[in-house]
């Protein structure tokens, strides 16, 4: 089975390229973000806990994090693939992430960093917001999400480098060229 990380800052088009890739390739898709917004909708007590963290525009807790990404993975896999969306962010998730694939007989198979320069990002966001419904999306929230990843996401890109797992891609231009990158090295990995 392939684990693909699929990485970069808010805006980088994780959650586009990820519907691209479950439909090539069948993966399951995990998406951090998407499964808090679910518990904020059912207004579950991990929803209210989740939502004070998103509308500042800061990470969820670790452990708490690491918990629900277990229980997402379980109940999904055995399966063919899983992309992991907007997890890890931070380097104990990425720790937390590789013992549990260890524990489950399997590994990261690659890290895929969609690179995007920031004002390009702000515009996306903002953008976005337009028609996203989603609450983080304003100019204040966008910038403290982007100083969050700058200072406990990105260095992720030297941790996986170390992992020998980096993968760089650029992620602005047409659709199907930045999808055709990441088909490429998934197919090696
Ligand atoms: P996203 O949809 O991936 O941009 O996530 C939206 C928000 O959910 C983030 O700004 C964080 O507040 C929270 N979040 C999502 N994934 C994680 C994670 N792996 N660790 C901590 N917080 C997260």
């Amino acid at each position: 089975m392939k684990n693909i990380v699929i990485f970069g800052a808010p805006g980088s088009g994780k959650g586009t390229q990820s519907d691209l890739l479950v439909q090539k390739y069948g993966f399951k898709h995990i998406s951090t973000g998407d499964v808090l917004r679910a518990e904020i909708k059912q207004a579950t007590e991990l929803g209210k806990t989740a939502q004070a963290y998103i509308d500042k525009g800061q990470l969820i807790p670790d452990s708490l994090m690491i918990d629900i990404l277990a229980q997402k993975y379980d109940a999904l896999c055995p399966c063919s693939g899983v992309i992991f969306d907007g997890f890890p962010r931070t380097i104990p998730q990425a720790e937390a992430l590789k013992q549990m694939l260890a524990e489950r007989g399997t590994e990261v198979s690659a890290m895929l960093e969609l690179r995007v320069p920031e004002e390009m990002l702000m515009e996306r966001l903002i953008n976005r917001g337009k028609t996203s419904g989603r609450a983080d999306d304003n100019a204040e929230t966008i910038a403290k999400r982007l100083h969050v990843y700058n200072q406990q996401t990105a260095p992720l890109i030297d941790w996986y480098t170390a992992e020998g797992k980096h993968h760089a891609i650029k992620g602005y231009g047409p659709l199907e060229e930045i999808n055709a990158a990441l088909c490429e090295v998934i197919d090696q990995a």
